[in-house]
């Protein structure tokens, strides 16, 4: 069933049940409202006949023939009753009453006459009740006589036809408003539901770039909008997958040709000496190598990004650790002119794996050589720092809630002296393949910081670079320690 469908159906159920309730509910208050205007209609008509009665009382006329000539004039009201003072009925013309009691009572309502009275009772041969109100008329055998005009009170039925109609045109305007509203209702949740149908049916086909318009900030609106953010992700990890196969085959169609140019050099025979052939050789060795390191580490990202590659869980102690990886690169800082300084404070042993976060340690000190300038210093600092989950100042927080304990993080920044990295390239420093002008003369894989930073998140930490044009860059790692 569609939506429109489902959402008439309601509207006109919702309407049925208000009428029925309107209906029922009206029925009830107007039946008391009801008698009333009846005895009202039956006191007025009952006084000239009472007149009249009064008068042939005095001459002794009796009740029946009393009643027989009254009830010509009451045709259209009611019919002719004579009661006396207890109720007992002296003359009935139509309902075969006569010597039955059926009570009496003042009659109370506002503006009724002294010596009127009324009472309601059922008859067994008549499925309603009869309503009367009569009159005191005289005196019959020392007893008050009253002549009175009874009817049949009105039913509930009655009450409804009369404004049954009123209540039915009600209805079918509410109804058709309704029906309106509905499909408006519908139409407008309907559409913007086939318009999301068709743009993941597009999606599903493969046409990446398609968006539906959002337009308003209903749940229909904000389902537009998160449908929109997910096709860009999709977008953006399918144009990832692209760009990665395309940068991958970029990296190892340079060191192929290299290594298809001088081994054909030296199978044609181009390659006459010795000393020529070990040089394209080296060459051919250098550019497998680099290969060979690539698709290491293409291999290490790939891994590490599908969660692959299980990080060892030991317990590793840094400030033991920190120093012997830092020194072994020592040779390579002095072989160009820089100075290594290192200042490792006293850590608590956090848990991990100390081979890969070696390699990130090894790599920033690295890239910090290899990019500093000629005589520049390296500086690699380590030291705990108590942030909390938030981020904010811990004191603070620590005063505020103090159930939450500040999270303990080791902290270790590689600075460098260097050129330093523009600001615009910043955020793309952790790409994949993402190498700076120098880099790419150097040789590097542009690998190692994208790396770098899987392993770090896998340690649950961060990784963070600052830094400014001529003067250096420093770049942070924080750890949890759990
Ligand atoms: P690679 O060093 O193999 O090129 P990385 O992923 O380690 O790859 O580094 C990516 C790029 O980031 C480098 O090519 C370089 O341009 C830049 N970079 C990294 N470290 C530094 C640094 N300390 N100073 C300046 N630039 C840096």
């Amino acid at each position: 069933m569609s939506i429109r469908t489902r959402l008439i159906l309601t509207h006109i159920s919702v309407i049925l049940i208000t009428l029925t309730i309107v209906a029922v509910g009206l029925i009830v208050i107007l039946r008391t409202y009801q008698r009333d205007i009846q005895l009202a209609r039956l006191g007025d008509a009952v006084v000239p006949l009472a007149f009249q009665a009064r008068a042939m009382l005095q001459n002794d006329v009796p009740p029946k023939e009393i009643m027989m000539r009254l009830e010509q004039q009451a045709t259209g009201v009611g019919n002719v009753i004579v009661i006396n003072e207890k109720g007992l009925v002296l003359a009935d013309a139509a309902y075969g009453l006569t010597n039955r009691n059926i009570g009496v009572a003042a009659l109370q309502k506002p503006g009724a006459q002294r010596g009127f009275v009324w009472g309601v009772f059922q008859q067994n041969n008549l499925n309603r009740n009869l309503l009367y109100v009569a009159v005191a008329s005289g005196q019959l055998n020392g007893q008050n006589v009253y002549v009175g005009l009874a009817a049949r009170e009105r039913g509930l039925l009655t009450v409804l036809g009369d404004i049954g109609m009123n209540l039915l045109v009600a209805g079918v305007i509410t109804l058709i408003v309704s029906l309106v509203a509905a499909l408006l209702l519908a139409r407008s949740i309907a559409r913007p539901i086939t318009r999301l149908t068709q743009a993941t049916e597009a999606i599903a086909r493969g046409q990446y770039e398609h968006r539906v318009d959002t337009k308003g900030s209903d749940e229909i609106g904000r389902l537009a909008e998160s449908f929109n953010s997910m096709a860009e992700q999709v977008q953006r990890s399918r144009q990832m997958e692209k760009d990665f196969v395309a940068d991958v085959s970029h990296e190892l169609k340079t060191p192929l040709t290299s290594i298809q140019g001088f081994s054909q050099a030296i199978v044609d025979g181009a390659v006459q000496d010795l000393a020529s052939a070990r040089r394209a050789a080296q060459t051919i060795f250098d550019e497998a190598g680099r290969m060979a390191a690539l698709v290491a580490d293409l291999l290490t990202l790939a891994r590490l990004e599908s969660k692959q590659m299980s990080l060892a869980q030991d317990q590793v102690n840094l400030t033991e650790l920190l120093p012997g990886w830092i020194e072994r690169l020592r040779p390579r800082a002095n072989n160009c002119g820089e100075t290594l300084s290192m200042e490792i404070n006293p850590l608590p042993a956090i848990i991990g794996d100390a081979g890969k976060l070696e390699q990130v340690v090894v790599n920033l000190v690295e890239n910090a050589i290899k990019y500093n300038r000629p005589e520049g210093t390296v500086t690699v600092v380590a030291k705990t720092q108590a942030i909390d989950n938030t981020g904010k100042n811990p004191l603070i927080t620590r005063r505020r809630n103090a159930s939450v304990p500040a999270q303990q993080w080791i902290r270790i920044s590689v600075q460098d002296t260097g050129e330093g990295i523009a600001a615009e390239e910043l955020p793309r420093l952790f790409n994949r393949f993402y190498r700076g002008d120098k880099a790419r003369v150097a040789g590097g894989t542009g690998l190692g910081l994208s790396i770098a930073k899987e392993i770090v998140e896998a340690h649950g930490g961060t990784i963070t670079v600052t830094s400014e044009v001529n003067r250096g860059s420093s770049f942070t790692i924080n750890l949890p320690v759990r």
